[in-house]
């Protein structure tokens, strides 16, 4: 036997009263978007779940896929079979004959929605249950903790067996809590900064700043393919390439160095905000991580912050670096940020840059720039693309690259 649909149960979203609807819609688009790679694949919702169609399609992948989704509680692959006794009967042996291993216990959990239906669930449970023991005379029922659960579900269209009940990823489907700017440099932290973000159901645009030709086309890359590695959790990204290189001259000439870092931060600051209010976006969010490296103390912090009132999210402020990489590793990113590409900051960065930069000072050596039409050259020049999930023939490609 084949498996139809996977059956997708809602999380959180289920307490979210009238706005239900809305996130149910959200996490079907979102579904529909990871996989995309998968054109027989049709997805449906309807207020209690979401049914993903395989039409054919392998079960297991788009199951690894649909397991990784912010906003599914759990899931299950079905088998759907005619509504008939017999056909039930015969399904219900076919399943359990193929898992049977020795000492194993049994339940068969009936429901029906389709109260016209001939047996009623208990009934169900007795005349599916005695079918097993036709074919595995061996095997013993048991209703608490069985190793086995079959559900069996008669709808109005046909019936449904499962028996498989596959953790979700949990947290809120992406797009349910508004949208930011993930400040996206091409590091460990940053990434894991907008993982976490997804995971409260933020809709995140990935912001890059890129300075060729002192950053590399492999930089570049770098951060799009991290982005990619981000859309697994919910659909696709818009991909924000910000052109720095003007700027980043400037300050060399103009900034004494130990600022340098910090004149460079407020800038990154100032565009990624005037982006942001272009397009809607109602926060920012960066991979700033208390005391990791001399840009990020408390004071430097503030002085970058001082050019916004736009709330400015650091889901990795207060973790440990270790702790940072474990949820990098998890969400394979960690092997793309590892790539050594330059980026834009570690090639201008200062060997001492200053740990506790004064407001003061900062805003004297601003006085020396133009900050106004830099800041509206670089959003002038940003190019925005769609970066969605890796499609099988992409994948085939990556892999001809890593064996030749
Ligand atoms: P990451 O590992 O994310 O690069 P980091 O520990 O290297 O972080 P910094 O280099 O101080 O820390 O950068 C702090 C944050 O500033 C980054 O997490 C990121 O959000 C943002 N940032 C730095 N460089 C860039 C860039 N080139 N484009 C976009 N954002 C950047
Ligand atoms: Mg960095």
């Amino acid at each position: 036997m084949q498996y139809s649909e996977i059956m997708v149960r809602h999380g959180e979203l289920s307490t979210k009263g009238k706005n239900r609807m809305r996130f149910i819609n959200k996490l079907k688009r979102n579904i529909q978007d990871v996989l995309a790679a998968y054109p027989q694949v049709t997805v449906k919702s309807d207020r209690d779940r979401t049914h993903v169609y395989l039409n054919g399609t392998d079960y297991e992948p788009v199951v690894e896929s649909l397991k990784q989704v912010f906003g599914i509680q759990s899931l299950s692959p079905v088998y759907k079979v005619e509504k008939n006794v017999a056909v039930l009967k015969k399904s219900v042996q076919d399943i359990m004959t193929s898992l049977y291993q020795e000492g194993m216990t049994f339940k068969i959990s009936s429901k029906r929605s389709d109260h016209q239906f001939e047996l009623d669930s208990r009934e169900l449970n007795l005349t599916l249950g005695n079918a097993v023991f036709d074919v595995l005379p061996q095997i013993k029922a048991q209703m608490k903790k069985p190793d086995l659960n079959l559900k069996v579900e008669i709808r109005d269209e046909a019936a449904y067996l499962s028996y498989e009940d596959i953790k979700g990823a949990g947290g809120l489907p992406v797009g349910t809590s508004g949208k930011g700017m993930l400040m996206l440099s091409g590091g460990i932290d940053s990434p894991v900064a907008g993982y976490l973000a997804l995971k409260r159901g933020v809709d995140i645009e990935a912001v890059h700043f890129a300075s060729p030709p002192y950053t590399s086309p492999g930089a570049l890359k770098k951060a799009q393919d991290l982005t990619r590695c981000l859309t697994r959790f919910g659909g696709n990204i818009q991909f924000i390439e910000v052109p720095f290189t003007e700027i980043q001259e400037e300050i060399k000439a103009k900034a004494p160095e130990a600022y340098l870092m910090t004149l460079t931060r407020r800038f990154m600051m100032r565009i990624t905000d005037a982006i942001r209010q272009m397009r809607n976006g109602l926060v920012i969010i960066n991979g700033e991580s208390l005391g990791q490296v001399a840009s990020q103390t408390l004071e430097s912090m503030q002085a970058i912050n001082a050019v916004t009132t736009t709330p400015i999210i650091r889901p990795v402020v207060t973790m440990d670096k270790l702790e940072i990489i474990a949820i990098a590793e998890k969400i394979k990113t960690f092997d793309i940020s590892i790539q050594p590409f330059e980026d834009c900051c570690t090639i201008f960065a200062p060997d001492r840059p200053k740990t506790n930069p004064k407001l003061k000072n900062v805003e004297q050596y601003e006085k020396r720039f133009d900050i106004d039409s830099l800041v509206a050259r670089a959003v002038a020049g940003i190019t925005i693309s769609e970066i969605g999930p890796e499609s099988a023939r992409d994948r085939i490609e990556h892999l001809l690259d890593d064996i030749l």
